[in-house]
């Protein structure tokens, strides 16, 4: 199984990347952001106490995502040969709880791979988006900043978690996307020993 986590802040391309990664290798795309979003759309129980925490750009509560998380990976991992990680995990508690769930799979974490981009390339981009992707929590430049801080504070610390399993990568996450797409599956070719 070829299971990666697509690292990096808010705004840095993630989503975008993941869903090219995804049908070029086969792999499940999952989005804790697109699975609250939808939960909140179709206002569950799960969506609704989610809602006040991404308005405000704060994390969800763990125990909440990773539950969440742990019943879509059930539901919908079977027809794949792996998974792409994007937004997950977001706290070392997470991360934690992840290889937890992927060990009583008998699989694990292949590889975190970052995207670098710096911080107001980021604002911008999301503002950006916020134009057209009916985001709140996009179109509120205190609250893109609170998510950024919150990424350092919260999020960042995850990195460390992969580097000390020697599982971490980095690669500039600024440029074309298409070139960036290529040297991300540039990377995955050589995790997975293409
Ligand atoms: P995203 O679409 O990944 O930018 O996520 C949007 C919002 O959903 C975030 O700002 C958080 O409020 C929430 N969220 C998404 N993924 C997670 C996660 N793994 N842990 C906690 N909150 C999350």
């Amino acid at each position: 199984m070829l299971n990666i986590v697509l690292f990096g802040p808010p705004g840095s391309g993630k989503g975008t990347q993941a869903v090219s990664l995804s049908s070029g290798f086969n792999l499940l795309h999952v989005s804790t952001g697109d699975l609250l979003r939808k939960e909140r759309k179709e206002e569950t129980p799960l969506g609704l106490e989610a809602e006040s925490f991404i308005k405000q750009g704060l994390l969800v509560p763990d125990e909440v995502v990773i539950g969440m998380l742990s019943s879509h990976l059930e539901e919908n991992s079977e027809e794949f040969d792996g998974v792409i990680f994007d937004g997950f995990p977001r706290t070392v508690a997470q991360a934690e709880a992840l290889d937890k769930l992927l060990e009583f799979k008998g699989s694990s974490i292949s590889a975190c791979i970052a995207l670098d981009v710096e911080e107001e390339e980021l604002v911008s981009r999301l503002l950006e988006r916020g134009k057209t992707s009916g985001r709140a929590d996009d179109a509120d430049t205190d609250v893109i900043r609170n998510r950024i801080k919150v990424y350092h504070e919260e999020t960042a610390p995850v990195a460390d978690f992969y580097k000390e399993q020697e599982k971490f990568r980095s690669i500039p996450g600024i440029g074309l996307v298409e070139d960036i797409g290529f040297a991300l599956a540039n990377e995955v070719r050589a995790i997975n020993g293409e």
